[in-house]
């Protein structure tokens, strides 16, 4: 697979984890994951609540490092690199936009500090992102004249004019309602068409899984269960517990 360039992104960076494993006061919360992604795949880690998916994606992020084994983006040790290096933007469940800033100013938010950017450049970039994302017209309203999807549109616009490399989503559907979920999830999904970025995401939801990855990575107490397709999956899940999350028994 090759990275391909966009106006909207850099490149896409490939991430590894190598025997990664990652303790909380002294109990194993991810246990030697073996992972390779892609450049511009869109890698989808399931499992059940306290499986360890948020873990494992925060230590994909540089927000954790690891207890033992390494994680790197690129080439490089994404614990050694800062924050703005790592080309890492992150979407949670929670929106987290500042509720006194404006969709404009959230969307800006992190563009302001220090990358050189004038206010024409900061604006276009804003601009395009809304453009994308259908908040052109939302652009001077406070988050709480928001809905939901709306807001989560914000987080998304807030991470895309970062330009990052790598797109990380913690559960970011979980807080809709089913409509705008179906309607979010085409979204992001479209994002992944237009910017090639690699994503990964984390979901307990099995549509989600099956209707976005590239891969699927089944998580179960730390480990990793099965990495496939969503077809190999489904059609051949290693064991109950994936058939379980996937497979056909359900
Ligand atoms: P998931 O996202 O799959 O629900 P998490 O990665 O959030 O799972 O959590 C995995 C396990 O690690 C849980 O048992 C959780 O309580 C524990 N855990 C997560 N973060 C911390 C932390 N900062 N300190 C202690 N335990 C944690
Ligand atoms: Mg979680």
């Amino acid at each position: 697979m090759t990275a391909v360039e966009t106006s909207a992104t850099a490149s896409a960076q490939a991430i590894e984890l190598r025997r990664v494993r990652k303790d909380f006061e002294g109990h194993p919360v991810i246990q030697g994951v073996d992972l390779r992604i892609e450049p511009g795949e869109f890698c989808v880690f399931v499992g059940p609540s306290g499986c360890g998916k948020s873990t494992l994606l925060r230590l994909v992020a540089g927000l954790e490092s690891p207890s033992a084994g390494e994680v790197l983006i690129g080439e490089r040790d994404v614990t050694e690199l800062a924050p703005r290096e790592r080309g890492v933007a992150m979407v949670f469940q929670s929106y987290a936009l500042y509720p006194h800033m404006t969709v404009h100013e959230n969307i800006a938010f992190g563009l302001e500090t220090g990358r050189g950017l004038g206010r024409a450049q900061i604006d276009a970039k804003v601009r395009e992102a809304a453009d994308r994302l259908e908040l052109t017209p939302l652009l001077k309203r406070l988050p709480r004249q928001l809905s939901g999807g709306q807001r989560q549109r914000v987080a998304i616009g807030r991470a895309i004019v970062r330009e990052p490399s790598v797109f990380l989503f913690d559960e970011p559907l979980s807080n809709l309602d089913a409509q705008l979920r179906v309607q979010t999830r085409l979204e992001i999904a479209r994002l992944h068409q237009a910017m090639k970025t690699t994503m990964v995401y984390v979901t307990h939801d099995q549509v989600e899984a099956m209707t976005l990855a590239d891969r699927i990575v089944v998580l179960n107490a730390g480990r990793i269960e099965q990495v496939g397709a969503p077809k190999e999956l489904y059609q051949r899940p290693r064991n109950l517990f994936v058939a379980g999350f996937i497979g056909s028994a359900r």
